[in-house]
């Protein structure tokens, strides 16, 4: 290879000078150790992220950290690459998740009484997790600041996901995002949560701005609002809006004057047209969504992340909503929320292809695990497997490529969430056909139970055989 050719030269000058007149040696390790810019998948069958298939006997060939070159049966092998023979696996885009949190690991409460060690390095625990689980790359849609994805970036992270991250969700007093006492006043310190910007208070048009403003200095890359209520909270009625249409404006205005987005917590049908009609551009969780707004979807380019999840009536037993207040408060979403499966299905099945996948799980690492496994069987039991891998792969991947401007997109240089020529080397190799079988990819129909449980080696139901992300292999059994 070029690289390698020119490592060679320069050494043979580096001898040839030595000869004339002794000079320091020259370390010779680094060339042995350097590990193959090229590696070849061969006999492996593709599921390129987008379509309903696989192609069978195909090569990929991977080079640096992008795909260089897709064949039907054997490609060309060049003399230092790494050879990898699928015999037969699949293989197939890393996944995405599009709706994740960092650095929530004990619920918003739970979490404004941990100190700051405690939450950074459940951070990495839990990104650690999501890599382990085959997730390329993870969305942090609230708390994480872009400090993360730096150190994704420049290694100091190792073995952790590409991180996008939006810093503290802007959010005022009395919403889903307030941590404080019930008798807080606006004047009163801030809570913990806030002064770490890993959640905001945010109240009336100027401070939505600068909120948002600050959020992009601490390297955040795109806006969180939390536009409707939530269930797990105090002070927030689901069905509320927490922010007027001027103040809506105030957050998109900023996110696009840094070519980026907002994405919004939003619940209600109402909310969900606010949000579209004022350039909002992901709607998350989106619980009332109706087949018939499809159509504002695609017309203003807009992605929508639920949580599946939500719906399960396994939901009711989970620690934080044991409150009897709360416990009404889900009563009455999940009554609300009924439809979202038909209309959603509905609307898949006339072509809609703007769900992203969303786990949203607050919780430590071996607990969210098993929610990240139960989501992606929910997905495919839900819309089918192809609907689910779609959502896992391309779709998530389209939400930066199409809604950020490539200077403030971390990862711009190439696509994700694909198998496709110049696509980022983000792979998976499975032993079998995830488009029949969704267990493959993690998915477990329990949420809770044994059969659900975390291996006993630490790892997290990974039947992948090979995980690589950035064109590195960070799992190899074959
Ligand atoms: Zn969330």
């Amino acid at each position: 290879m070029f690289k390698k050719t020119l490592i060679a030269a320069s050494l043979a000058m580096t001898a040839a000078y030595s000869i004339a007149a002794p000079a320091p040696v020259q370390e010779t390790a680094p060339v042995a150790e350097e590990a193959p810019q090229v590696v070849v998948f061969k006999n492996v069958n593709v599921f390129n992220g987008t379509e309903n298939k696989l192609y069978k006997n195909h090569s990929v060939v991977v080079t640096d950290n992008k795909i260089t070159a897709i064949t039907k049966g054997e490609a060309d092998i060049p003399e230092d690459a790494q050879v990898i023979d699928g015999e037969g696996r699949t293989l197939m885009p890393a996944l995405i998740d599009a709706h994740m949190h960092l650095t929530i690991p004990k619920g918003l409460l739970g979490t404004d009484d941990m100190r700051w060690t405690e939450i950074a390095i459940h951070g990495q625990e839990f990104a650690e997790m999501y890599l382990d689980m085959g997730f390329g790359t993870i969305r942090d849609v609230g708390g994480a600041d872009g400090s993360w994805t730096d150190m994704e970036r420049d290694g100091r992270l190792k073995e952790v996901p590409r991180i996008y991250a939006s810093g503290a969700p802007i959010a005022p007093i009395g919403s889903h995002a307030d941590v404080g006492l019930q008798s807080r006043r606006l004047t009163d310190s801030p809570q913990n949560l806030e002064i770490l910007n890993i959640m905001s208070n945010a109240n009336g048009v100027e401070e939505i701005k600068e909120q948002a403003r600050y959020n992009y200095r601490q390297g955040a890359q795109f806006t969180k609002v939390f536009q409707s209520g939530g269930v797990s909270s105090k002070f927030d009625p689901w069905q509320y809006n927490s922010y007027l249409d001027d103040e809506m404006k105030a957050a998109v205005a900023i996110a696009e004057s840094y070519g980026s987005y907002v994405a919004t917590h939003v619940y209600s049908e109402q909310a969900m047209h606010q949000a579209l009609d004022l350039g909002v551009k992901t709607l998350e969780h989106g619980f009332m969504f109706k087949a018939e707004m499809a159509d504002k979807f695609n017309k203003e380019g807009a992605f929508i992340a639920t949580n599946l999840t939500a719906f399960s009536p396994d939901l009711a037993t989970i620690p934080v909503v044991q409150d009897p207040l709360i416990q009404k408060k889900l009563a009455s979403a999940q009554a609300a929320f009924g439809s979202y499966q038909k209309e959603m299905k509905a609307a898949e099945d006339a072509g809609f292809d703007r769900r992203a996948f969303n786990v949203d799980c607050v919780g430590v690492a071996d607990t969210c695990a098993k929610q990240i496994a139960h989501e992606i069987w929910l997905n495919a039991d839900m819309f089918g497997n192809f609907s689910a891998l779609r959502a896992m792969t391309s779709t998530s991947g389209r939400i930066s490529a199409e809604l950020m401007q490539p200077w403030i997109d971390p990862y711009s240089d190439a696509k994700l969430g694909v198998i496709e020529v110049g696509a980022y080397a983000d792979i998976l190799l499975i032993d079998g056909n995830p488009l029949e079988d969704i267990t493959l990819v993690g998915g477990r129909d329990t949420w809770f139970g044994e059969d659900n449980d975390a291996k006993k080696d630490g790892s997290h139901l990974t039947e992948m055989d090979l995980i690589m992300k950035d064109g590195k292999i960070f799992k190899n059994t074959l």
